[in-house]
């Protein structure tokens, strides 16, 4: 039993919450022809059209980065539907629900010279009852004997019209203005993490595959244990660990050092220690050993892992104990038993040698990247757009189920949420995963894809 060295630590000082960093979403919505995309591209500063008829979802919704006065948001276009006679307010409305429901604020474009018609105040209905911020510009305000037109829209019950010329620019750095002011500095899909101080790593798997040789060969003589407690022996207690040039921060040690001789509920302990130290990681690393077949019971952890969200390592161990044929065998067990996990990175060890102990700080900051990352939604959009536009959904009972739209709502672990007209096979789902996966990478992180079906 190593003696340890017992330090005062603030556990509050680390696990600080704080909001992830992402712009606020300012959905455009309007009827058609109003001129939402060339205000769209007024604001970004841009000539050419954005609105390009590309098949799939880029068509339907289209999602730019912007910035005004300093300030970055996000702008999603809702321009650029079919305009079908029969169930056009229908469309208009759908669509503008949509957009409406991942902003935080709305600006409501109205072609000021045609005056608000039944499917604008339709539009205004509907954007009341999803309690958002909205901006109301009225448009095609040329000149300034028009504005008398711009004013009748106070009639929509919205505020101020701003009068604005998509064309010519006139009106929109005041109406950029009063975006800003409704705009919070954060999305709201942001939510909070905890942040700061060195990164968690839980070291996992059932006893006897070498996570205390392991924790002992990377921290060596230098460790540092952290304890919640002063002078107590209560659980848990961390270990800082220096690993090439960062501080790593090895949670719930206590229970990796002591050997358990419980012989009843010894299992049940092991697993309920497990789940801790996930919820307390940020990443886990899962061992395993090499020299035995991989049992039920190694299966079952690692779906632990995956479970909690956390990003996660594999750590194929006691390597040195190895020959050819157990190495033949070790290699189909991996890919028969954790293809689930394919996406992991893995790393070949020897916690008794410390051989190849250098491998494993790489492979966990190439996960905890993949587990931070965030697509921008222009981005992910470009992406399913191309994809759909090559692989659309099967045809399903006369009907096509199409996706509108993506965004990421949220990081650590990154999850998706497609907004769709139906639902998607599980076989499509696991496409995109998959494609998602080959084209952004993601190693080392679960994803989650979820949806929200428009009929
Ligand atoms: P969207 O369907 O709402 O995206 O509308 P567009 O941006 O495609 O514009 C529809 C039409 O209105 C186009 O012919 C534009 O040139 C025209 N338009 C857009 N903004 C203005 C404007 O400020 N003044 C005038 N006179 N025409 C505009
Ligand atoms: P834990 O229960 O997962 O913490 O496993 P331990 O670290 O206590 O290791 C269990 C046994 O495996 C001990 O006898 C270790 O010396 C041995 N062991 C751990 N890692 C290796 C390794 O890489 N190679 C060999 N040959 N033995 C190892």
């Amino acid at each position: 039993e190593p003696e340890d060295e017992v330090l005062l630590a603030d556990w509050e000082d680390d696990l600080e919450l704080v909001p992830e960093k992402i712009p606020p979403v300012l959905a455009v919505v309007g009827r058609p022809n109003v001129g939402k995309s060339t205000l769209v591209n007024r604001i970004l500063g841009r000539r050419e059209a954005v609105v390009e008829d590309v098949p799939g979802v880029t068509r339907d919704r289209v999602s730019y980065p912007a910035e005004w006065n300093g300030r970055e948001f996000t702008m999603v276009d809702t321009g650029g539907w079919e305009q079908d006679a029969k169930g056009i307010h229908r469309r208009v409305a759908e669509q503008a629900e949509m957009a409406v429901d991942v902003a935080d604020a709305v600006l409501f474009v109205v072609d000021a010279t045609v005056g608000a018609t039944a499917t604008d105040e339709a539009v205004v209905r509907m954007l009341r009852r999803k309690k958002k911020p909205i901006i109301l510009a009225a448009n095609k305000i040329d000149d300034f004997h028009q504005e008398p037109e711009a004013a009748a829209l106070w009639g929509l019950g919205l505020g101020t019209p701003y009068p604005v010329s998509a064309i010519h620019g006139r009106g929109t750095a005041d109406l950029l203005d009063a975006v800003m002011e409704e705009l919070p500095e954060q999305s709201a899909y942001g939510g909070l993490v905890p942040t700061g101080g060195p990164r968690r790593v839980a070291l996992i798997g059932r006893p006897n595959v070498g996570k205390s040789s392991l924790l002992n060969k990377l921290a060596g003589e230098e460790r540092v244990v952290v304890d919640d407690i002063a002078g107590t022996t209560r659980d848990p207690v961390d270990e800082l660990v220096e690993l090439g040039d960062q501080t790593w921060r090895f949670v719930d040690t206590a229970g990796i050092r002591r050997r358990q001789h419980m012989a009843h509920g010894a299992e049940y302990y092991a697993s309920l220690r497990t789940q801790t130290a996930l919820d307390r990681a940020e990443v886990a690393v899962v061992l395993i050993a090499a020299d035995q077949v991989i049992s039920e019971q190694d299966v079952r952890i690692v779906q632990l892992a995956l479970d909690s969200g956390r990003a996660l390592v594999l750590a194929i161990n006691k390597w040195d104990l190895l020959d050819d044929e157990r190495r033949k065998f070790l290699e189909r067990e991996i890919e028969q038993d954790l293809s689930f996990v394919d996406w992991a990175p893995r790393v070949n060890i020897s916690a008794a040698t410390g051989w190849h102990k250098d491998k494993l700080v790489p492979a966990l900051e190439t996960a905890l990247e993949s587990w931070d990352k965030r697509l921008p939604t222009a981005k992910l959009n470009a992406f399913l757009g191309e994809l759909v536009a090559a692989h659309p959904h099967p045809v399903r009972g006369g009907k096509q189920p199409r996706i509108l739209f993506g965004t990421q709502v949220s990081a650590r672990p990154p999850k998706f949420v497609l907004f769709t007209t139906g639902f998607l096979d599980p076989q499509y789902r696991r496409f995109i995963t998959r494609r998602l996966r080959e084209t952004f990478g993601f190693k080392g992180t679960p994803i989650e894809i979820g949806m929200r079906v428009r009929e």
